[in-house]
């Protein structure tokens, strides 16, 4: 049959700077199931280097080693792992206790790598029960004596039920009385069939032990077996061993995921200030990005708001090129426009709302002793609202009035100023060409276009303008209010082949064209994408900046932490659960940080509303990627920290002072 433990000319060299500390020279040795060893010798003789090789903490450097007849040294670092948490618990002299979980989680941490699901509550508290704990389970180590750290310590190291407990001077920081009660918890052990191997350097310790092996300077000076029965219980097989153990089963099927986010929350908490102070960079910049955004969107609605009114669907069709400003290009170059047209056009109904046809020329306006020469524009009865045009003080024609081709007007502000100066113009009456009207509204101000004054117009009823002050029988333009914006450019072309058709025109006849306000939104545009490149760069610089405070400070945790990282090895972690523990740890710190300013700047931009009257819009968009980018960060920072972190040798972690 094969032994459990079997080394084999086994040597261990460590390396300090330029010296080599020969710490294993030779040792051969087999222990089998059901024994209790302890190591003993003086300080610096090898005892620590021979355990750890024997628990798998560490390797040989040349030697073999043999576990149930496993070769260790051809087994992955992933599967030694597996093997120290399914077969193996370890007692340190230094308890290892994680300060910021209270005892049950402690006792059940193994659990967390072993690839079982469920949350082994009970399994923990039932170890607690067994080292006579079972009155403090929601203490933390803190509130407990060495001596009961020291138990807790050994219900961890029973938890997964392991053939072998590996424990390195148990007693080297307790009392003489803790010493004890240790020991006796170990010898109840042994009796109850466990392999222990213990190291000490106290000879009442070793006492308790059935077998005694001494070592000097790296080698095997003496190994004693006492008389009477040397295995307490002799146990046949290799039950429980399994070599691959928590390899198995997939990350998101066994709940470590969970335990994961559980433990990084309770890692983050544990330094509350602290790591607030490191997410403030990112919640700055997520907050501040999120209220821009949010005044961004808003400034660009109203814009939008703005734009409409004034008639950001509109297009003007106009007789005559766009190229070659009023001059035609022959006879016959200019197409003329009818109300037969105006009524083909409004009836594509689909795509357009409103068609109106107007009739400019110039106009000479007087009353009393001033004149002035103005635009004049005779328009039909929609144009009032199409073009925002309709008065806000006096009224708008009636339909019946453009019919009737009465001599009714609305002037623009310019023209108020130069004819009535302050006194009122309604229902004063003027003479426009020589012909009596009486003013019946103020046209809305609109301000220059341009070198354009838009307000120095008087506007009259198309039929007026046509028959009686301009003496034109054809309309100088149609202007169209299109269904929606995105209708536009098939507007366009429907209108033009509409044009085309029944004014018998060819393809590259360019005696009319069609003009749209794709020049202003496209100026709005522009200034919106100016608008994101800025916030996105602001956005860019807070994240890599709070990104680098998280790097900073997952560095220092990593380094603050080395001997929990250790412990969480010995147990059974392997590097990919170290690595992910301390990602999802710089994660959840990025996405608090990222939340906690994504409301931060929602309150901002509500004050702004209140308070400014800002019109502010929060896109859900917005909030979306400010939470994706927070993540991304924290993987980001975090990777070079957890990588440092999951490379470390669980021999040297442990050490770490
Ligand atoms: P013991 O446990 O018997 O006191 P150790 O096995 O811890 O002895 O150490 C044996 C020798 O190896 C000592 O001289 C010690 O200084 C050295 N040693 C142990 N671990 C390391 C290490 N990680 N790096 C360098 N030297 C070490
Ligand atoms: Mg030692």
């Amino acid at each position: 049959m094969k032994s459990m433990l079997e080394l084999v000319d086994v040597h261990r060299t460590y390396l300090i700077g330029e010296s080599t500390v020969h710490a294993l020279r030779g040792v051969s040795l087999t222990i089998e199931q059901g024994e209790f060893v302890a190591i003993m010798g003086a300080s610096g003789s090898g005892k620590s280097s021979l355990l750890q090789i024997l628990g798998l903490l560490d390797n040989p450097d040349k030697g073999e080693y043999r576990i149930f007849g496993n070769n260790v040294n051809t087994m992955s670092e992933d599967e030694q792992a597996g093997v120290r948490n399914n077969v193996a618990g370890f007692v340190f002299q230094q308890f290892h206790l994680l300060k910021r979980m209270d005892i049950v989680d402690n006792v059940r941490l193994p659990y967390i790598y072993s690839g079982l699901k469920g949350n082994f509550r009970k399994e923990a508290i039932e170890r607690l029960k067994m080292v006579g704990l079972e009155q403090r389970i929601d203490h933390t180590p803190n509130q407990l004596s060495g001596g009961e750290q020291q138990r807790v310590a050994i219900a961890r190291a029973l938890v997964r039920d392991p053939l072998i407990i590996f424990a390195d001077e148990p007693t080297g920081n307790l009392d003489t009385k803790n010493s004890g009660e240790i020991m006796k918890i170990l010898q109840g052990l042994h009796a109850e069939g466990k392999t222990i191997i213990m190291v000490t350097h106290e000879t009442d310790i070793a006492a308790y032990a059935r077998r005694v092996i001494t070592m000097r300077d790296g080698v095997i000076l003496t190994d004693e077996r006492k008389p009477g029965i040397q295995h307490a219980v002799r146990v046949s097989g290799q039950s429980g061993f399994d070599i691959h153990g928590s390899t198995k089963g997939s990350l998101w099927q066994d709940g470590r995921f969970i335990g994961f986010i559980a433990q990084a929350f309770q890692a983050i908490l544990a330094n509350k200030m602290r790591s607030f102070l490191s997410v403030l960079g990112i919640l700055v910049g997520v907050a501040s990005v999120i209220a821009m955004m949010a005044l961004g969107e808003g400034a660009k609605a109203s814009m939008q708001e703005q734009l409409k009114s004034m008639g950001s669907n509109m297009l003007s069709i106009r007789a005559g090129s766009a190229k070659i400003r009023g001059a035609s290009q022959g006879a016959g170059a200019v197409a003329r426009f009818t109300f037969a047209d105006v009524e083909e056009i409004a009836s594509l109904h689909t795509l357009v709302k409103n068609a109106s046809g107007v009739v400019n020329g110039a106009g000479r306006i007087v009353f009393g002793n001033k004149n002035w020469s103005t635009n004049l524009t005779g328009v039909g009865y929609d144009y009032g609202t199409m073009r925002a045009a309709l008065p806000t003080v006096g009224r708008w024609f009636t339909r019946e009035e453009i019919q009737t081709r009465e001599k009714v007007a609305i002037i623009g502000v310019t023209v108020v100023k130069e004819l009535f100066g302050t006194t009122n113009p309604l229902g004063k009456t003027v003479k426009i060409n020589r012909i009596n009207f009486t003013v019946i509204g103020i046209a809305p101000a609109k301000g220059f276009s341009g070198p354009q004054d838009e307000d120095d117009v008087v506007i009259i009823p198309v039929n007026t303008a046509m028959y009686r002050v301009l003496g034109k029988t054809y309309l100088s333009g149609i202007f169209v209010e299109v269904a929606s914006p995105s209708l536009i450019e098939k507007t366009k072309s429907d209108i033009s082949a509409l044009i085309r058709k029944r004014h018998r025109l060819k393809e590259d006849d360019d005696s009319f064209n069609i003009r749209d306000m794709t020049e202003i939104q496209q100026m709005l545009s522009s200034t919106t994408q100016t608008m994101s490149l800025l916030l996105g760069s602001i956005a860019a610089i807070s994240l890599v900046v709070g990104g680098i405070g998280i790097m900073n400070i997952m560095l220092v945790s990593v380094t603050e932490r080395t001997r929990e990282i250790g412990l969480r090895k010995a147990i059974g972690a392997r590097k990919n659960d170290i690595m992910l523990q301390f990602l999802v740890e710089s994660v959840g710190m990025t996405v608090s940080g990222g939340f906690i300013g994504i409301v931060l700047g929602i309150g901002i931009s509500l004050i702004l509303s209140f308070f400014a009257g800002w019109t502010v819009i929060t896109s859900p968009i917005s909030v979306v990627l400010a939470t994706a980018f927070s993540a991304l960060t924290g993987i980001f920072f975090g990777l070079w920290p957890a990588r440092k972190a999951a490379e470390l040798k669980p021999v040297e972690a442990l050490r770490y002072e």
